[in-house]
């Protein structure tokens, strides 16, 4: 199985180095830009065509090497395909910031601590700082980037993870992600572990305010900031999810099965929202969250699973009935219309996965001896804590994931385990 993670290194280039990487970066910037042009006003998309047209021309105006005027015409060409393919409309693309996009053992390598890249003036070694995230794995293409003064490279690293058979699977654990809590995790036992949503929608109501009045103001130099402040944001969610789905792997024992939503068709998460909160469902970085907890869990020897959300927040866990009447959102409590069974309503919907964890278990032929017995219709629980059903506003909003550090952090994520 295969989890493709971004890794972040730092390049620690000499002095000298550092001049040569700037220029070398502004001339494939450079390129980029040119060859977008003849992209734009051509309509031409194919690399092929692109090449007989453009590459003399590219090597010529722009001093590249061979290698570089190819990768700049594969980075301009695939930009274009993405813009057509999101049905946005035919606009030049711009490429602001300079950058280097650089394939894996012909453009650069890392071996111990030396990177080893191209530039104008032929190939250049340098040291790098080792990353946390583990490096062993597929080296994709990567993107150098220079950013106050210092340079890093994005690379995505596709790990190879052992899959966990299912019968080794020995204890289930049903996950639901939202916006109150980032996520409620319902296990075996009958708990309920929250990862409260409070800091982090503190937090993104801040950058809505930010944005907002940047907008407003609309100058360059503001629309510069705003851009700015998504790519702080955006970091700063990854260490979110790195942290949680560490939290949750780290958690459980090994032959956990966790249950997830399936929520490819986000499609599904804005129906289940308000419109003032839509904002928040759509750019929520659940496929980040999920990658990042595939990968912890496999290297743990526990097993992700998505399951079809539909009607978990509606399905009484402990009778089956499932209506739209039972769930007071306002109160934040489910009430089954059917047998009365009573609970906060942000764990309804991670019983209902774990319970459809057990059936998958079932399903797959493995008889069912988890520790402690089976609990998946009838959990042993009470009814809701009070504390956890405030009121509740709206919350802030996430937005997409992104390449990030991943040094620990907690600080927004609050864990706290009840029933
Ligand atoms: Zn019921």
């Amino acid at each position: 199985m295969k989890v493709t993670l971004t890794s972040k290194v730092r390049i620690l280039p000499d002095e000298e180095t550092t001049d040569l990487l700037i220029s070398t970066m502004h001339a494939y910037t450079a390129a980029c830009n040119y060859v977008s042009v003849h992209v734009f006003s051509t309509g031409v998309t194919s690399k092929q065509r692109i090449h007989d047209e453009l590459y003399r021309d590219i090597r010529s105006r722009f001093a590249l090497r061979s290698q570089m005027a190819e990768s700049v015409i594969r980075t301009v060409v695939a930009k274009y395909k993405a813009l057509s393919s999101s049905r946005g409309s035919w606009k030049i693309i711009r490429f602001s910031k300079p950058q280097y996009d650089l394939v894996w053992n012909r453009d650069y390598s890392l071996k111990g601590d030396v990177f080893s890249v191209n530039t104008l003036s032929g190939r250049r070694r340098m040291h790098f700082a080792k990353p946390a995230s583990s490096l062993d794995g597929k080296f994709g293409t990567a993107k150098l980037v220079h950013k106050h003064g210092k340079f890093y490279l994005h690379i995505p690293v596709t790990h190879e993870v052992p899959e966990v058979s299912d019968d080794r699977l020995t204890d289930v654990v049903g996950i639901d992600r939202g916006i109150r809590f980032l996520a409620a995790a319902y296990d075996s036992s009958g708990k309920t572990t929250f990862f409260s949503g409070a800091q982090v929608k503190a937090k993104r109501a801040h950058y809505k305010a930010l944005r907002k009045e940047l907008q407003r103001v609309g100058t360059p130099s503001s629309r510069r900031r705003l851009k700015a402040i998504g790519q702080r944001e955006n970091r700063w969610m990854n260490d979110v999810d790195h942290c949680i789905s560490k939290a949750l792997a780290e958690s459980y024992p090994k032959g956990t099965l966790f249950v997830l939503e399936d929520l490819t068709g986000i499609r599904k998460a804005t129906e289940r929202v308000k419109a003032s909160d839509r904002y928040v469902s759509v750019s929520w970085p659940y496929y980040d969250f999920e990658q990042k907890l595939i990968y912890k869990a496999a290297m743990r020897g526990q097993k992700v699973i998505n399951v079809d959300p539909a009607y978990t927040s509606q399905t009484c866990p402990k009778c089956g009935r499932r209506d739209n009447v039972s769930r007071d959102k306002r109160l934040h409590l489910f009430r089954c219309t059917g047998c009365g069974y009573t609970s906060n309503d942000d764990r309804i919907a991670a019983m209902n996965l774990y319970s459809m964890g057990n059936e998958y278990l079932v399903q797959s032929g493995k008889s069912m001896s988890l520790a402690g017995g089976v609990r998946s219709m009838t959990p042993d629980v009470t009814p809701a804590d009070p504390k956890l059903s405030g009121p509740v506003t709206n919350a802030g909003g996430i937005s997409r994931p992104l390449q990030g550090s991943h040094k620990p952090l907690l600080q927004g994520v609050s864990l706290s385990r009840g029933i």
